[in-house]
């Protein structure tokens, strides 16, 4: 078994750990010395850097560390990052900076238990412990785990695809069998929800005020990111680079926003709510990796599954392209949000789109003429 404790290169791979935290308190450092102390203002940089690659990129990169000095740099700028996104206190943020550690811890969880060695076993079953879920590897089997299915469901409940349905998969004695790297992806799961559980934290106003500087960085990144892409789409490119957002995602329904809203927050969202938003960027002008690139937030995006499903709404192979869903077919799937009055006057989400998009025009005219 793996002795996270004894091991802080290994151990800031996976900061969330319970052992990471057992690292970090045992070492002596107190919050006043890593807010404060100039010894850890590379930890306080990386911190921000963690956020910031969140921001821009969904992902946390990890670093390659060699020493265990900077190791422990790496670990103090996790419980930094945190103090940081609590003190700017904005839910979409979190959401997505818990999706981006969790999605990085994955990968590095999938590299390190693919070496074929014991060491690779001991990794899976050092997350399985620290998650609390029972899982064995099949006997003589180093690829295939077995776990109890009532772990299974608690881990899986946000995993829209049909393939972690229970009914999909095989049920023997009480036990569902994976293969290691779904078990992996089960961890990216539980990581997310522990991550995100405890934030934001309840950071006292004085710690979150000499952390200024930090925050206001942040805060301008976020707010770049939001004005560049809308608050509907930040983290992916809508300019057509025609002058006029033809692709314009702040003229898009309530409902395409909420749920693009959703995708880029890491929420699982239901298949119709996501066969819809396809159609409708597809109807709206966003080429087939545009939206590709919009599901890359999903927690269980898988690339090539997704490029399936967009070329098949696309109707690459079949000639025939899906149009968007209706406004009443929305309703009935619980997908219409419908919120201004613009909702009261369509039947049909590309409706909203076009008259929006007119009406927008028809207002930056107005103000160049007035402006002559
Ligand atoms: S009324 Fe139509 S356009 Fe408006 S939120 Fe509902 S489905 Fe979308």
């Amino acid at each position: 078994m793996i002795e996270w404790r004894t091991e802080p290169v290994r151990l800031c791979l996976y900061p969330f750990l319970s052992a990471a935290s057992e690292y970090v308190e045992e070492s002596g450092i107190t919050l006043d010395n890593l807010i404060h102390s100039g010894t850890f203002r590379h930890a306080r940089s990386r911190g921000k850097e963690r956020i910031i690659e969140a921001i821009k990129d969904g992902k946390i990169r990890k670093q390659v560390i060699i020493s265990n000095a900077q190791a422990e740099t790496e670990l103090l700028s996790y419980p930094f990052a945190r103090i940081l996104v609590s003190c700017i206190g904005d839910v979409r943020l979190v959401r997505r900076y818990a999706l981006s550690e969790a999605k990085a811890a994955y990968e590095k969880l999938l590299e390190n238990s693919s070496t074929g060695s014991s060491s690779s076993t001991d990794v899976i079953y050092g997350m399985s412990e620290e998650f609390g879920v029972r899982v064995d590897f099949l006997p003589g089997e180093r690829e295939q785990v077995r776990m109890p299915f009532v772990d299974y469901l608690r881990f899986t409940v946000n995993l829209r695809d049909k393939r972690w349905k229970l009914v999909n998969r095989g049920l023997e004695k009480g036990e569902v069998k994976l293969r290691k790297s779904e078990f992996v992806r089960i961890i990216q799961e539980a990581v997310y929800e522990r991550i995100k559980r405890d934030l934001p934290l309840d950071v006292p106003a004085d710690i979150c005020k000499a952390i200024r500087g930090y925050t206001e960085d942040i805060k301008k990144v976020l707010e770049e990111m939001r004005k560049k892409f809308g608050d509907a789409g930040f983290g992916f490119d809508f300019e057509s680079g025609s002058g006029f957002l033809v692709k314009d995602p702040s003229c898009f329904p309530p409902c395409i926003t909420y749920i693009l809203s959703n995708l880029r927050e890491g929420v699982n969202v239901p298949h119709s709510a996501r066969f819809a938003v396809t159609a409708f960027l597809l109807n709206a002008g966003l080429t087939e990796d545009e939206i590709i690139e919009i599901y890359k937030n999903s927690p269980d995006f898988d690339a090539d599954r997704t490029r399936y499903q967009v070329e098949h709404i696309a109707g690459d192979k079949s000639g025939v392209r899906y149009t968007a869903p209706s406004c009443a077919t929305m309703r009935t799937y619980g997908n219409c949000v419908r919120n201004d009055e613009l909702c009261e006057r369509v039947s049909h989400p590309l409706s909203y789109y076009k008259l929006k998009l007119k009406r927008k025009k028809e207002q930056e005219d107005k103000s160049k003429d007035e402006k002559m």
